[in-house]
């Protein structure tokens, strides 16, 4: 069974109906990048910056940053690295920034509402992705975007800081990209809206659902409301893959669900087109969709939003599985 995995180290992910989707890694430090090749990644879907901050006594500087980011796009050559803006509060915390208790941190001050406040922390770190952008495909992702003027403003900090180098005679590439993490419900209704303007969306399910179905993901309590085939979420995820295939843009997901056997062929129907999760789910997952018709799949979503439960969808994809 591992040998057989291995063997599609370096193969393309395509369905049996030759179909081709992308199988990404996701990643929380430079390190871990030969791993994701190793495991096959086609790219890097989610590099999660907020761990270059941790473990350490003060933020870290505009060229220790470039450094980080360099190295991960040379090292992943001409496939394509997202690379997610700082995303602390909520559950992640950093020692040397004091920040105010709320009594609702995943509903608080986090993420690109922090840095939209805190703006030299926001420049410095968009300094070093772009001065690194001459390096790989880079794709520039904004987190927990709820509205159209955050992403306006945090694009024009963007290009602000873009002229400003260029001034300075530093070379900035124009090829990268610029998107945004839909994993708050209002962006994902909006996202006939963002596809507009954005040039990406790559969902994030692990605060989606959680906001979606209003149960914190690290209550236990609650545990058995984080339904990620409810067909409340189901429907966003249709919502946004079809808002941003109107407009031609790229959809991919980046959440723990994109690497689950049960959501794959359910999102293979509805047309993600990236898919990225831990390494070591990237190998299994291409396996499983070489296996799949992204036809057929396409085929079943109608039935499946018109469902009720998520219990209900499971019993039908677990069954469906069986006869392929
Ligand atoms: C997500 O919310 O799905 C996501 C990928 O971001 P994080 O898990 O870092 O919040
Ligand atoms: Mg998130």
């Amino acid at each position: 069974q591992k040998a057989e995995l291995a063997k599609l180290v370096n193969d393309k992910t395509v369905t049996l109906d030759n179909h081709h989707v992308e199988l990404a890694a996701n990643i929380g430090s430079p390190e871990d990048v030969a791993g994701a090749i190793a495991n096959g990644a086609e790219g890097v879907g989610l590099f999660r910056t907020e761990f270059l901050y941790m473990g350490r006594n003060d933020f870290p500087t505009e060229e220790e940053q470039y450094v980080a980011y360099k190295h991960v796009l040379e090292h992943m050559g001409d496939r394509p690295v997202v690379i997610r803006t700082l995303d602390i509060g909520g559950d992640k915390h950093l020692s040397y920034l004091a920040l105010p208790e709320e009594m609702n941190p995943f509903l608080g001050h986090r993420a690109i509402r922090l840095c939209l406040d805190n703006q030299e922390l926001f420049r410095t770190q968009l300094r070093a992705l772009l001065r690194a952008s001459v390096h790989g495909n880079l794709k520039i992702m904004f987190p927990m975007i709820a509205t159209l003027e955050e992403f306006r403003q945090a694009k024009a900090i963007l290009e602000e800081e873009k002229k400003s180098l260029v001034n300075r005679g530093i070379v900035v590439s124009d090829q990268y990209e610029v998107g945004i993490m839909i994993e708050i419900p209002a962006a994902a209704l909006m996202a006939d809206q963002f596809a507009r303007e954005v040039d990406f969306f790559s969902i994030g399910t692990n605060d989606l659902i959680q906001y979606t179905m209003a149960a914190d993901r690290m209550n236990e309590k609650v545990a058995y409301l984080y339904q990620p085939y409810h067909p409340a979420v189901l429907r966003l995820l249709h919502n946004v893959i079809k808002a941003g295939h109107a407009q031609n843009k790229w959809v991919g997901m980046c959440g723990e669900m994109a690497g689950d056997p049960i959501a794959i062929p359910i999102l293979l129907g509805l047309g993600l087109d990236e898919f990225s999760m831990s390494a070591g789910s990237i190998l299994p997952a291409r396996q499983q969709l070489s296996r799949l018709r992204v036809e057929d799949a396409a085929k079943q979503i109608d039935t499946i939003l018109q469902m009720s439960t998520s219990a209900q969808v499971e019993a039908f994809v677990k069954e469906w599985l069986e006869r392929v």
